[in-house]
């Protein structure tokens, strides 16, 4: 069966921690290794949730993270949120509870019902990593959102963490228009 709506997911995070290569890896199967993005891209593909086709529309911000008027804008259309991090840099971990309190705020919403995952990305690189999985787990509990570690270069969870957010989006979808 077709569902004839369409969702969208925003992939969100600071520069450097893989939001296009896990864009790229959920749309084409591959690892792009040296992607230049210059602007807002917005990509449409079909995925199968619990057997039925759903028409999702990804936003990839790369590029635009610096643009306080640009981010407002995806914040308020976007409707699920990865919401990703380089395990390799603690940095950008350090940017998430912002963001997500930023996601919060422009959807006015707020957990259970907020579609936010927190992805650590670059799960291959474990001689790197700076971010230990039970610290970003205990902190994404505080929030009352889900955690996720992905490789988009050995492609780890991609689909996963996609599939959590579409599963959240149908079912408030289908609980909104239930009788
Ligand atoms: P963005 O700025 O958040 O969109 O990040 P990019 O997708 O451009 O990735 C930044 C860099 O990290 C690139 O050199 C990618 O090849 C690399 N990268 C992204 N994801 C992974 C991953 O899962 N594993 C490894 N080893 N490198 C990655």
């Amino acid at each position: 069966t077709t569902n004839s709506s369409k969702y969208n997911i925003t992939v969100i995070g600071a520069p450097g921690v893989g939001k296009s290569a896990i864009t790229l890896r959920l749309l084409y199967q591959e690892f792009v290794d040296d992607y230049e993005p210059t602007k807002l891209d917005s990509y449409q593909t079909m995925m199968d949730y619990q057997g039925q086709d759903v028409d999702v529309q990804i936003t990839d911000t790369a590029g635009q993270e610096d643009y306080a008027s640009v981010r407002d804008t995806f914040l308020r259309s976007g409707e699920g949120f990865l919401c990703v991090f380089s395990l390799t840099d603690s940095d950008s971990y350090s940017h998430i509870e912002e963001l997500y309190n930023q996601v919060k705020l422009a959807k006015s919403m707020e957990p259970p019902q907020l579609p936010f995952l927190i992805v650590g990305n670059k799960s291959d690189l474990e001689s790197s990593r700076q971010t230990k999985t039970e610290d970003a787990q205990r902190f994404a509990e505080s929030l009352g959102v889900k955690y996720m570690e992905t490789s988009a270069k050995n492609n780890e969870n991609v689909t996963e963490a996609f599939q959590f957010l579409i599963g959240m989006l149908v079912e408030s979808r289908s609980a909104e228009t239930a009788p």
